[in-house]
C-alpha cells in the first residue's frame, strides 16, 4: 500500500518530522516541511495558522483540531496576552521547552538557545500523576505519532532524551525558534539604541541581535543568571550509580520485568544475595525500560572501596567522587553487575549505551547535594528598558530525585512563570508580579502528588487551579530587592535587601524546621529536642514525632532511651512506608561512636514535615 506521505511532498517531510529521533533530524525535517510548504518560521505570529491551512493531510488536520482546543483555554486570551513580548529562553532541556510552549500559546515571540547539538541522556525520569497526563496530552496534541509508546506500560516514565524531543517538536509547531549549539555566556544592558540582548557563543550567530523583554533561565542547577543567590542543602552522603544498557527491543528483554524500586527494608534477602554473590552492597535499585534499559542504584561507599570502584576513601563527597578517584572500568564492571543480577541474568548481552561523549553511559554521583534559589524571579531596569527575569526547571530548585520531583516541580514552575509573563504582557505593575510570583514560588517544595490538586483536567497555568491554597504571603513592597533599577543614577537593590523575605540565611530557615519538632515532641519522655543533633541521638523523638501524628503507629511504652539503633529501625521503616518518606541515614548512624549529621537531619526532617504536614483530602 503507498504511504499518504508519498503523494504530496509536504506531507511526506510532516510524516519525517513527526517520526524523527533526533534533535538535528527533527530540525532538518521541520525546516524541510516549511521550504515545502514556503512558511517562514520566523513568521512566528502567522506561523502556526499558515501552517495550519497550507498542511492538510488528514493527520496533520487531527492535530490542529487538538491545537485549536488547547489554544482557545481563556488564560491565553486567543495569543494576544503576549503578543508584544520578546522570549529568551535558555536551554532546550524539558523544563526550558515546556516553559517556551506556554510563552508561545500566549502569543509571545519565543527563542529557545541551547549549547548541545544532540540530545543523549538516555536516564529515565519517573512522573508524577499530573505530568504523565500533561504529557499524554501534549503527544496527544500530535496524533500519538511523536511517541507512540510514551506511558504505556505498567509503569510511567519517559527518558529525558524522549521528553524532549516530544517538547521540542510541539514547540516548533507552535512558532518557537530553537537554537542548538548555541551557548549563553550572559546579558548585554540596553544600550540608547538597543533593548536587553544576550552575549552568546559563536557571537556571530543572529541570536545575539535579538532583543528581549523577558528572560527565562532554565539551564540545569550549574548555571543561575547573575543577581540570583542559591542555597546549598546537603545531606549525609549518598552514592548514586546511573547505568544504561542497549535495548534491541527483543522478545527476551520485553519480558524482562522492570523494577519500580526495590529498598533493601522491603527485599533483605535479595540485597544480601547480592551481596554475598557478587560483593555489591545496595540501599536500593530501580529498572525502568525505555529507548535503552535503565538503572538507576544507591550503593554504598564500603562496597565500591572494597570493588576498586571508589581508590580511596576521602571525607569530602567531591573528593570520593572525583574521576581520578574513580575506576570507571571498575564501575562500569559495578553497574552491570548489579543490573545482571536484579533481572536475574535474563538480559541477555548487556551491553552499554553510549552517552554523549560516545562513551560506556555510566555515571556516579552525590545526590543529596541540592542548590536552591533564594528568589524566582526580578525585573532589571536600564536606560528606561525592563527585562523580566525568571528561573525554571533545576536552575530553580534541584530535585532530590529518588522523589520524583525534577520533572513535577519543573512543569508546575514552567506553569507558574508563564502566568507571571502573562502579568507581564498585561502591563500589571512589576513589583505587584514579583511579588505573586514570590508568594507561589514559596509553595513549590511543598507540593506532593497529594497535596496538589487532583482535577489535572482543569489544570493551566493558572497557580489556583494546581496548587490548593494560593495566598499571596508576599506583599509588594516586600520585593523592591528584586526590582534592580539604574532610576536615579544609582542601583538600588543592596539598600533593600534587608526587606527581602526570601533571603532568610539557612538558619533561620532551619529554627522554623526546629520549632516544629518542638511543638509536636513536647511532652514525651526522655525527648527534649533543642538542635538537630544530639537531641535525636536515642531515636525516640523521631518515634515522638510519628507517635503525635499517627499513634496507632507506634507503642512509645515498649521503647527504650539505651536503643538507638532499634528505635531508629523502627522509625525509618514507618516513615519509609506509611509516608513514602526515602531514609538518608542508617541507624547505625545513631549509635555513641558516631556524629549525628546535622544536614543530614535536617534534610530527613524537612520531608518528614512535609509527609505530616499534607493537608487532609
Ligand atoms: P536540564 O535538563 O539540565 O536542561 C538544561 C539545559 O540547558 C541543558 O540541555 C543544557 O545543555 C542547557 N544549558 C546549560 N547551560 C547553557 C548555556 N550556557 N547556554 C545554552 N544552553 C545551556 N526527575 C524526575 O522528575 N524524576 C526522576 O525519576 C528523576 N530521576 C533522575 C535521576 C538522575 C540520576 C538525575 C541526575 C536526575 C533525575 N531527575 C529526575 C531530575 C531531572 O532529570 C531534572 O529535574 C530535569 O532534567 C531538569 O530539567 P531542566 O530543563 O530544568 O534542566
Amino acid at each position: 500500500m503507498m504511504n499518504p506521505g508519498q503523494h504530496n511532498p509536504s506531507h511526506a517531510a510532516f510524516e519525517l518530522f513527526t517520526q524523527a529521533q533526533t534533535f538535528k533530524e527533527v530540525q532538518h525535517h521541520f525546516s524541510e516541511l516549511c521550504k515545502h510548504l514556503e512558511i517562514n518560521p520566523k513568521d512566528y505570529k502567522t506561523f502556526y495558522r499558515t501552517l495550519k491551512d497550507k498542511l492538510n493531510s488528514w493527520k496533520a488536520k487531527a492535530m490542529w483540531t487538538k491545537f485549536d482546543k488547547r489554544a482557545s483555554h481563556p488564560d491565553y486570551q486567543q495569543g494576544k496576552v503576549c503578543a508584544k513580548n520578546k522570549c529568551l529562553v535558555l536551554g532546550a532541556g524539558p523544563c526550558g521547552l515546556r516553559t517556551a510552549i506556554e510563552l508561545s500559546l500566549l502569543g509571545a515571540q519565543v527563542v529557545v538557545i541551547e549549547k548541545r547539538e544532540t540530545f543523549s541522556r538516555n536516564n529515565v525520569l519517573h512522573l508524577w500523576p499530573y505530568t504523565i497526563i500533561d504529557l499524554r496530552n501534549l503527544r496527544n496534541l500530535c496524533a500519538k505519532k511523536f511517541y507512540g509508546k510514551f506511558c504505556t506500560g505498567a509503569l510511567d516514565h519517559v527518558s529525558i532524551r524522549q521528553l524532549q524531543l516530544i517538547l521540542l517538536k510541539v514547540a516548533l509547531l507552535l512558532g518557537v525558534e530553537v537554537h542548538s549549539g548555541v551557548e549563553y555566556q550572559g546579558l548585554v544592558e540596553p544600550t540608547g539604541e538597543n533593548g536587553w540582548m544576550a552575549q552568546i557563543k559563536p557571537a556571530s550567530h543572529p541570536v545575539s541581535s535579538y532583543q528581549f523583554d523577558v528572560f527565562i533561565s532554565a539551564a540545569g542547577g550549574s548555571l543561575r543568571p547573575e543577581g540570583f543567590k542559591s542555597k546549598e542543602l546537603r545531606g549525609k552522603l549518598a552514592i548514586g550509580i546511573t547505568a544504561n544498557f542497549v535495548n534491541r527491543h527483543t522478545a527476551a528483554e520485553a519480558q524482562v520485568a522492570e523494577i519500580s524500586g526495590v529498598a533493601r527494608i522491603y527485599n533483605q534477602k535479595f540485597f544480601q544475595d547480592l551481596h554475598t554473590q557478587t560483593g555489591i552492597d545496595l540501599e536500593n535499585i530501580v529498572y525502568y525500560k525505555d529507548d535503552t534499559h535503565y538503572f538507576v542504584m544507591t550503593a554504598k561507599k564500603k562496597s565500591l572501596l572494597k570493588k576498586g570502584v571508589i581508590k580511596q576513601d576521602c571525607a569530602d563527597a567531591e573528593d570520593l567522587l572525583a574521576r581520578s578517584n574513580v575506576d570507571y572500568d571498575a564501575l562500569c564492571q559495578y553497574a552491570h553487575d548489579a543490573a545482571d543480577f536484579s533481572t536475574g541474568g535474563k538480559l541477555p548481552d548487556l551491553e552499554f549505551a553510549q552517552n554523549h561523549q560516545g562513551k560506556k553511559d555510566v555515571a556516579m554521583f552525590d545526590f543529596t547535594c541540592m542548590h536552591r534559589a533564594e528568589n524566582a524571579s526580578m525585573v532589571r531596569e536600564r536606560k528606561g528598558k525592563k527585562l523580566l527575569i525568571a528561573l525554571v526547571g533545576d536552575c530553580l530548585m534541584e530535585p532530590f530525585w529518588p522523589l520524583g520531583t525534577g520533572i513535577a516541580r519543573g512543569f508546575l514552575a514552567a506553569f507558574d512563570t508563564a502566568w507571571m509573563v502573562r502579568s507581564w504582557g498585561l502591563g500589571t505593575p512589576h513589583l505587584k508580579i514579583l511579588a505573586e510570583r514570590e508568594s507561589v514560588y514559596q509553595l513549590l517544595s511543598q507540593t506532593t502528588p497529594e497535596n496538589t490538586s487532583k482535577n489535572y483536567a482543569t489544570y493551566s497555568i493558572n497557580p489556583k487551579t494546581r496548587y490548593q491554597r494560593v495566598n499571596l504571603t508576599i506583599q509588594a513592597h516586600q520585593v523592591q530587592n528584586l526590582y534592580d533599577t539604574d532610576k536615579g543614577g544609582s542601583l538600588n537593590n543592596k539598600v533593600k535587601n534587608k526587606h527581602n523575605p526570601m533571603r532568610q540565611d539557612s538558619m533561620s530557615g532551619f529554627e522554623e524546621l526546629l520549632r516544629w519538632c518542638q511543638k509536636h515532641t513536647a511532652g514525651y519522655k526522655n525527648v527534649h529536642v533543642t538542635d538537630f543533633t544530639e537531641s535525636w541521638r536515642s531515636g525516640l523523638a523521631l518515634c515522638a514525632l510519628i507517635h503525635h501524628f499517627r499513634p496507632k503507629l507506634i507503642d512509645m511504652s515498649s521503647l527504650s532511651e539505651s536503643e538507638p539503633v532499634l528505635n531508629h529501625h523502627l522509625a525509618f521503616s514507618l516513615l519509609e512506608k506509611e509516608l513514602g518518606v526515602p531514609r538518608v541515614m542508617s541507624p547505625e548512624d545513631f549509635t555513641s561512636r558516631a556524629q549525628v549529621d546535622k544536614l543530614s537531619m535536617v534534610l530527613y526532617l524537612t520531608q518528614v514535615q512535609k509527609a505530616f504536614t499534607v493537608p487532609p483530602k
